[in-house]
């Protein structure tokens, strides 16, 4: 019997799994041959204390120290730029991220593709780190493993039932006394296959693009150091990545679950809106992804167990921000699921229920 049978292999059941696997005997099922194949195999892996609803932002401060402490953060920065013609979404980012406004000149000190002509105002936040995604993925598989849990692949669950314990079907049969449901952008379908009632979970497909190091900036140390640049009204970002460019339109298309892929038209007019604002244009894009950013209806995540049933908890809609909130995110459904007082205040424990959305 399995204390905690964590469906979802990505940074959500990673993270809780890690955190009950000192409490409990903690399997974790993931469908793929990977771990991180969907959302957290795709993610722009930024850190961002400000990006996000209150209680993300609320999750990203509590998140920091664990962070820092286990090194997961690099330096890289965060610059708002936007056309003469946005100056009120100019005003309104930049409010909501708390970044200093700061001159196109010295913009382009930083940046120096940047297009005088087109960039009209610019800020830089330079508390934006990247984070080190893959060792985190492999560092909470870790942890598991060396508390005796199993993390385990090719196992896709196709039927939950309860009986006393829940009776998970996947490639194996599973007995539990809780599960974790980590489903990502499937959480509404685990529900269901577990009689519980979906919470209304949308995936959002984002793309991105790779492109070459823009022209007369090849991969070294300027490139490498340049800070993720915004567009205003989050309509594009462009992120430097391994002596490359990533870029990615910010699109928030709904789709169906699935194995996500780039949309060509979406590609070519988000990269269009970057090009508008540089002086080195886009001339071939080396390869491109999607991944699926799962919101629930109010776009903040939905942590801790289902009011209908205590034991079936929920670790879903994780968004744009499942690799900065998980640290705070993952304690948080491991204080619920152990019964144990969330060291989180009482208001944003609310803001992040299930119950909040029934
Ligand atoms: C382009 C892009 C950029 C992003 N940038 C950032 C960023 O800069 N910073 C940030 O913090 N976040 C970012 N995110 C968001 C972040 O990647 C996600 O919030 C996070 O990865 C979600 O993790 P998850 O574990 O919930 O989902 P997933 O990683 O999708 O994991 C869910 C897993 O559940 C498995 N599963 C589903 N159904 C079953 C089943 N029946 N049986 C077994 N397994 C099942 C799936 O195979 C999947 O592997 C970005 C996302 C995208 C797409």
């Amino acid at each position: 019997m399995i204390d905690f049978l964590i469906i979802g292999g990505g940074i959500a059941g990673l993270s809780a799994g890690a955190r009950l696997s000192e409490h409990g005997s903690v399997t974790v099922l993931e469908a793929e041959d990977a771990l991180g194949y969907h959302a957290s195999g795709r993610s722009a892996a930024l850190f961002e204390e400000g990006y996000g609803p209150p209680s993300v932002v609320a999750l990203n401060k509590a998140s920091a120290e664990f962070f820092f402490t286990n090194d997961y953060l690099t330096p890289r920065g965060l610059m708002l730029v936007a056309k003469s013609d946005q100056a009120d979404q100019f005003r309104k980012d930049l409010s909501e991220l708390g970044m200093a406004e700061i001159s196109v000149a010295d913009a382009l000190v930083h940046v120096p593709v940047l297009n005088p002509e087109s960039v009209a105002y610019a800020a830089l936040s330079e508390g934006a780190y990247d984070i080190d995604t893959d060792r985190m993925l492999q560092d909470f598989a870790r942890t598991i493993r060396a508390n005796a849990g199993s993390v385990l692949t090719r196992q896709k669950v196709t039927r939950i039932r309860k009986d006393g314990n829940w009776l998970v079907e996947a490639a194996d049969v599973f007995q539990a006394r809780t599960i974790v449901n980590a489903a990502g952008a499937w959480a509404d379908e685990v529900a269901r296959m577990a009689g519980i009632a979906p919470i209304g979970i949308t995936p959002r497909r984002r793309s991105m693009a790779r492109l070459p190091a823009p022209g007369g900036h090849p991969g070294g140390n300027d490139l490498k150091n340049w800070p993720m640049m915004l567009g205003a009204g989050e309509t594009w970002y462009a992120k430097p990545d391994a002596g490359k460019l990533l870029v990615s339109p910010s699109e928030a298309d709904p789709v169906e679950p699935h194995d996500a892929y780039a949309d060509d038209m979406v590609l070519a007019e988000g990269l269009a809106r970057y090009e508008e604002m540089v002086t080195s244009p886009v001339t071939r894009v080396e390869t491109n992804w999607a991944g699926l950013r799962s919101f629930a209806p109010d776009g903040t995540l939905v942590l801790g167990p289902d009011p209908s049933d205590e034991t079936f908890v929920w670790s879903a809609g994780q968004g744009g921000y499942g690799f900065q909130t998980a640290p705070a995110a993952s304690r948080l459904v491991a204080d619920l699921a152990l019964g144990r007082a969330p060291e989180l205040d009482a208001a944003m424990v609310s803001a992040l229920s299930v119950t909040r959305l029934r």
